[in-house]
């Protein structure tokens, strides 16, 4: 598979506090030097805890926010820069699912408008809009009579079906979901989980999927990303990553998820302590303060992010 997505040393900062001057007081480094690639027709999960920088990744890649360094090359194209005028035809192959299907629907306006919003933005004719968000509803498991029902009178999985409607609606090749089942109920969850990854398998679509839930990202993900304290800490393919996690963070993680098999359930200790402060990171591996390997080295040295395997990468001095 070539990539469709080359992400290179992608760092981005937030200024924090202001003077009299209005000047930052610090700054915030919510990503830090993340590098990936993502194949067309993969799906990418992209995981940690709330604050590690993982949506700010998506943003980034979006281009709904600026990055302070690096490079994002979209089929083979450096769209790090690109002007909007430039920026614009591509954004109809670049497209997003929020998390909160209540607040990202607009109340007002019609599901045959939410939904053909982007086919008008991008010239479509009206009979064009129509046919096609038929379709759409369909794709998404909604009858195309709904079509003239507004926001409010759908439950929570429904609009939730609306917004990957409106998302695919101009055939996008990547579609960032961000938190995308996170506001859902459990069982619910499944049904819109399954959903994308039916969509995908059919269309060949690409994914980056964003969340805190290493089972949700599991469910839909080829590869799995860990991201902790805006770095990298580990990327492997699912099946790698849940058989021998290599990094104590993505092990915790998995730790953490629940077992259906009580005889296996809670094997590895679940992880202690809180996230650090990303204005206050620790020395060394920004791990080391929670981590049940650390050793002197680990808290003066940050460890590189490294293939160790063939697509396997890990950053932790003592991998495995
Ligand atoms: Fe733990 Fe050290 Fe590896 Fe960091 S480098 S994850 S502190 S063992």
């Amino acid at each position: 598979m070539t990539a469709l997505l080359e992400v290179s040393n992608l760092t981005k900062d937030f200024p924090v506090g202001a003077d009299f001057l209005g000047r930052p007081q610090a700054r915030i480094r919510a990503v830090d030097d993340v590098s990936f690639a993502l194949a067309r027709g993969e799906t990418l999960g992209f995981v940690g805890e709330s604050g590690c920088g993982k949506t700010t990744v998506g943003r980034l890649i979006l281009r709904l926010l600026e990055p302070t360094s690096g490079t994002i090359r979209f089929e083979g194209t450096d769209i790090t820069n690109l002007p909007e005028a430039e920026m614009r035809p591509k954004r109809r192959d670049l497209q997003v699912v929020f998390q909160d299907p209540y607040s990202s629907l607009n109340p007002r306006l019609m599901v045959r408008d939410i939904v053909g919003e982007p086919l008008k933005n991008f010239g479509f004719s009206r009979s064009q809009i129509d046919q096609r968000v038929a379709e759409l509803m369909r794709i998404v498991g909604l009858p195309p009579e709904y079509v003239s029902r507004y926001p409010h009178a759908f439950s929570g999985g429904q609009r939730q079906r609306i917004g990957i409607a409106r998302a695919l609606a101009v055939s996008p090749k990547l579609v960032v979901c961000d938190e995308a089942v996170s506001a859902l109920d459990v069982s619910i969850q499944a049904q819109i989980l399954n959903l994308l990854a039916d969509i995908q398998a059919q269309f060949g679509l690409t994914l980056l999927f964003i969340s805190h839930n290493l089972a949700v990202v599991r469910h839909v993900s080829h590869r799995i990303a860990v991201m902790y304290l805006g770095r990298l800490v580990e990327l492997a393919s699912e099946e790698a990553l849940f058989e021998r996690p290599l990094h104590p963070y993505t092990a915790a993680l998995i730790a953490a998820v629940p077992e259906p098999d009580p005889a296996t359930r809670g094997r590895l200790a679940v992880l202690p302590g809180e996230i650090p402060s990303p204005l206050n990171p620790p020395p060394g591996c920004p791990f080391n303060t929670r981590c049940p390997k650390a050793e002197a080295r680990c808290r003066a040295e940050l460890p590189e992010f490294r293939e160790v395997e063939a697509g396997r990468w890990v950053r932790c001095h003592l991998p495995g």
